[in-house]
């Protein structure tokens, strides 16, 4: 496979912009290769500027959950984007928007649009603390919630695969605002409350973890975190950037059958155009300014070709979807499964819906971060090697879940497995 586009354009990125990308995950530090620059996207394949063809698993991180430059979304964007590009000032679409995550998720009763997942989070905190009147707020380590200063502390793949989950510029009075607690550990989120009485505004946590490889909520943790959030009279976030409208019409909370009292999306809901949103009960969102006493605001917040492009993808998510993504993803795991008895190799997979991670661990389950953290990360990389050269574009880390796309077809979740078992064979005989 000839790559020398890609690296020519790198080392030119390099002197241009810091490590030559604009988001760290996408420089392949972790898998110690050169990163592939892309020239377009159609369906479930993605181009290389060398010319190569691969089948994408990691969909921009989540977003293009039907593949990628859907017919219809590319229409919507070209006719909206005659009509001008931004305006400063309100549109019907931004309601429609509004009504329709209503629609999907019902916890959310009014919502505000924002431009990415990290806007979303560190706005959902700011109302948490200012509708409490409290400051604290408890993370789980290995939880991601974008690059907020509150949440830069134990934060999940980027900064867990370069080893380093903290970062300077995150001042410690900032840091000593967020609590740190462990994934399916209800006891450590109770100690918390006890320690810190009426202090601690929220509880933020994905529903499902994806930033740590994906881990799923345990005996009722869910339910449990509703509980002790609702007995101290604290606020229960779902931090849903990534599940949202990923793992059913209403997300993990739909799945697990919890409501919480904020949630924030991202990713999916804006069709791959950059777009977030955070809402929940009415009385909370209600403090929102211009409304309340909490501000937030966004010159760009609410765009026309993004407000256009999310509701495009959303009205498109039916059940039908959701069953073919379950059905395609199932496939995959048993055939992963499989190819992890045959080969004998030392792995586990979690999944729930389309999110899915092949862990390199001698571990029988991954329940938190300090599970996820045993994997061998050099085992990774050579797999990772090995099937980006046989045309599979996976996430670059092991810290990461894959995003199977309804784009993808059966033909090629055939052919992924066959790669992906002389991949595990080869890297478990070197
Ligand atoms: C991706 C992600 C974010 C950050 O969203 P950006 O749009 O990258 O800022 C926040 N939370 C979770 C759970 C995510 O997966």
């Amino acid at each position: 496979m000839k790559i020398s586009n890609s690296v020519k354009s790198f080392k030119e990125a390099e002197k241009l912009i810091p490590g030559g990308v604009n988001s760290p995950a996408r420089a392949f530090k972790s898998v110690e290769c050169n990163p592939i620059f892309i020239s377009k996207a159609k369906g479930s394949k993605i181009y290389d500027i060398d010319g190569n063809c691969y089948i994408d698993f990691v969909s921009s991180w989540g977003p293009m959950i039907l593949g990628h430059a859907d017919d219809d979304l590319i229409n919507i964007i070209s006719n909206v984007s005659v009509n001008g590009t931004s305006y400063g000032a309100p549109t019907t679409l931004e309601t429609k928007m509004a009504k329709k995550i209503i629609e999907m998720v019902p916890s959310v009763e009014k919502v505000r649009m924002v431009n990415s997942g990290t806007e979303a989070t560190m706005s959902a905190i700011r109302l948490a603390r200012g509708f409490t009147q409290k400051d604290l707020i408890i993370k789980f380590s290995g939880n991601y919630h974008g690059h907020g200063d509150s949440f830069l502390i134990s934060a999940g793949s980027g900064a867990m695969t370069l080893g380093k989950p903290d970062s300077p510029g995150v001042t410690s009075n900032i840091a000593k605002d967020t609590l740190v607690a462990e994934f399916n550990n209800i006891d450590s989120v109770k100690k918390l409350y006890s320690r810190f009485k009426n202090k601690i505004a929220a509880v933020i946590v994905e529903p499902v973890s994806g930033n740590m490889g994906v881990v799923l909520p345990k005996d009722n943790f869910l339910k449990k975190l509703r509980l002790v959030t609702q007995e101290n009279n604290s606020l229960l976030i779902f931090d849903e950037v990534m599940t949202g409208f990923r793992l059913s019409s209403g997300g993990a909370q739909q799945l697990y059958n919890v409501a919480p009292d904020i949630t924030t999306f991202g990713k999916i809901i804006g069709g791959g155009l950059p777009v977030g949103a955070y809402g929940g009960k009415k009385e909370i969102m209600n403090f929102l300014s211009p409304n309340g006493p909490v501000y937030q605001a966004g010159t760009l917040s609410g765009n026309p070709l993004a407000m256009s492009a999310g509701l495009c993808i959303l009205n498109k998510l039916d059940n039908k979807i959701y069953n073919s993504l379950e059905k395609k993803s199932n496939i995959i795991y048993e055939g992963l499964i499989n190819n992890i008895n045959e080969t004998g190799i030392n792995a586990i997979i979690n999944r729930v819906g389309s999110m899915l991670t092949l862990f390199f661990t001698n571990k029988k389950e991954i329940n938190n971060y300090s599970d996820a953290i045993t994997c061998n990360l050099k085992l990774f990389a050579k797999y990772f090697k090995y099937m980006l050269k046989n045309g599979i574009y996976l996430p670059p880390s092991q810290f990461e879940s894959l995003f199977i796309s309804d784009a993808i077809s059966f033909e090629e979740i055939e052919y992924f497995l066959e790669i992906n078992k002389k991949a595990l064979k080869h890297i478990n005989n070197e």
